[in-house]
């Protein structure tokens, strides 16, 4: 491996020593790749093709210690580093520019223990992964939506899905981590080992260290989940989602449904005159016996004169991947996010109007419905704050030609400042855009100047800055 000049911490940069790269290669039992590696571009290319960096090293972790290895060289010689779990991050903090890129994509092994009912995960792991070595056994833990994107940087930053409001979100299931700590140290965070830090990276990112391993609680679920699409002409948006936040209080913790405003993909089961209209899709998920699942739904899918209505038995692994098509990587992403309290008719109307000029046809505004178990766990007992969140918004911008960046940007950041008034002033971490670091703090609310003073004792120089980044640094 030539010996590369990287970027480092301070801004400037540096050559590292070829005895430092010769003893890090000795000892790596991963792949270390530089610009000329076979592999290389593949390594560094991430979810959103809006970030295109190019790291000077790339350090594919195998090992714990090989992630070791990698920190300890990055703080001896000042090297800027950062983390790559999944890559799905839509800020795209998982690579950097001239830095050291530690990828753990590699280290994607999920081991479950059916009778302690525990899975061990490993960071590299897609939710896809997880879902189906869980499923093996009837088993699950709540995730995400899209079964492409890593478990890493989803669990650091919360975790929901639809199984959330029954179960809580992925960080409340977690039960201890393995973590590199700034100073090349592996320890355990738990209830019981290093309680502040395991708070911390229950909602804090990265920000305090590299997880090597997560153990997650599992709960039985599936194999058949009640779920699908309930479809209806944009037009008809204000009266059935009137009609969804009156409905939605009577509804137990079991049923979910999340929705979307956008044109309609060319779905086998719509007419083909509704290709490419605007419409609202309104998507359930029951993660209960699919006989309740039926009663609870009913009054939601004979409202109005539904276009379409797919709500049918699905297998959970079968549910969590069928986003996946309107999700793959390689297009351009622009993301805004708010967090809302209700659904109210002012609410209501900002989308509307804006769903009726939607730049793009694979663009989308999408609302999560949250609360349930989420909401029952106190805000300040994990570093994820806004527990009182109902609903969250994801203007979901996207689209393939670069020409089209500043008006489907603008769409977006005109949508959000329309709903501004409407929301809560609290914002999901995992939704935050590479220029939105302004909005940590309010991210995490009352949490964030603890969170300020465990940044101080876990990396005080700021080794892990590549993210959503906490406090100012020392
Ligand atoms: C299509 C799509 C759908 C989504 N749906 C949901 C959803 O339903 N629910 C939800 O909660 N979120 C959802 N998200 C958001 C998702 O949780 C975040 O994008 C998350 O950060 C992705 O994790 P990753 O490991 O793939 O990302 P990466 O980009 O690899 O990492 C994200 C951040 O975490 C850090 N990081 C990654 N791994 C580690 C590690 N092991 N130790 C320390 N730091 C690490 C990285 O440095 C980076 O700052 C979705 C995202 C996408 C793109």
């Amino acid at each position: 491996m030539p010996d590369p000049q990287v970027r480092t911490r301070s801004g400037g940069t540096t050559r590292l020593p070829q005895r430092a790269l010769d003893s890090l290669s000795a000892a790596f039992r991963g792949q270390l790749l530089s610009q000329n590696s076979p592999g290389y571009d593949a390594a560094r290319g991430i979810w959103n093709a809006m970030i295109d960096r190019r790291p000077a090293l790339i350090a594919r972790c195998g090992t714990a210690g090989d992630v070791a290895l990698a920190v300890h060289l990055a703080g001896a010689h000042d090297v800027l580093v950062s983390v790559r779990g999944g890559g799905h991050n839509i800020a795209g903090n998982a690579v950097c520019d001239g830095g050291l890129m530690i990828d753990l994509s590699a280290m994607n092994s999920v081991a479950v223990d059916v009778s302690a009912r525990l899975a061990r995960v490993g960071p590299g792991a897609t939710l896809g992964d997880v879902d189906r070595a869980t499923q093996a056994h009837g088993l699950a833990v709540p995730v995400g939506i899209n079964s492409t994107t890593g478990i890493a940087g989803l669990t650091l930053g919360g975790g929901f899905g639809w199984l959330s409001r029954s179960l809580g979100l992925t960080i409340d299931n977690l039960v201890s981590a393995d973590v590199v700590t700034a100073d090349g140290a592996m320890v355990r965070a738990s209830e019981s080992e290093h309680p502040d830090l395991f708070w911390g990276i229950r909602g804090g990112g990265g920000n305090f260290g590299i997880v090597t391993s997560f153990e997650f609680r599992l709960h039985p679920v599936g194999p058949e989940v009640l779920s699908g699409l309930v479809i209806h002409p944009l037009d008809e948006a204000p009266k059935v989602l009137r009609f969804y936040r009156e409905f939605l209080k009577r509804t137990p913790d079991h049923f979910v449904c999340w929705f979307v405003l956008r044109k309609a993909p060319p779905l086998p089961f719509l007419a083909p005159e509704w290709h490419g209209r605007e419409i609202l899709a309104l998507a359930v998920c029951y993660a209960g016996a699919i006989a309740d699942g039926e009663r609870v739904a009913k009054p939601l899918r004979d409202f109005g004169h539904p276009i379409a209505d797919v709500v049918q038995p699905h297998p959970y692994t079968a549910w969590q991947a069928v986003l996946d098509p309107l999700l793959t990587p390689g297009m351009r992403n622009y993301w805004k996010s708010h967090d809302f309290h209700e659904v109210s008719d002012g609410l209501i109307d900002v989308l509307v109007e804006h769903a009726r000029r939607i730049p793009d046809p694979q663009t989308e505004i999408a609302v999560a419905q949250l609360g349930g178990a989420v909401s029952r766990v106190p805000a300040g007992a994990t570093a994820y704050a806004h527990r009182d969140a109902q609903f969250v918004m994801n203007v979901h911008g996207r689209w393939e030609d670069p020409a089209k960046d500043a008006t489907c940007i603008g769409w977006a950041r005109q949508l959000f400042e329309a709903a501004t008034p409407f929301a809560t002033g609290g914002v999901y971490v995992n939704f935050l855009t590479q220029d939105e670091q302004g909005r940590v703090p309010a991210a995490y609310g009352g949490n964030y100047a603890r969170l300020v003073a465990l940044k101080r004792k876990y990396d005080p120089g700021n080794l892990f800055r590549v993210n959503q980044n906490i406090g100012p640094p020392v």
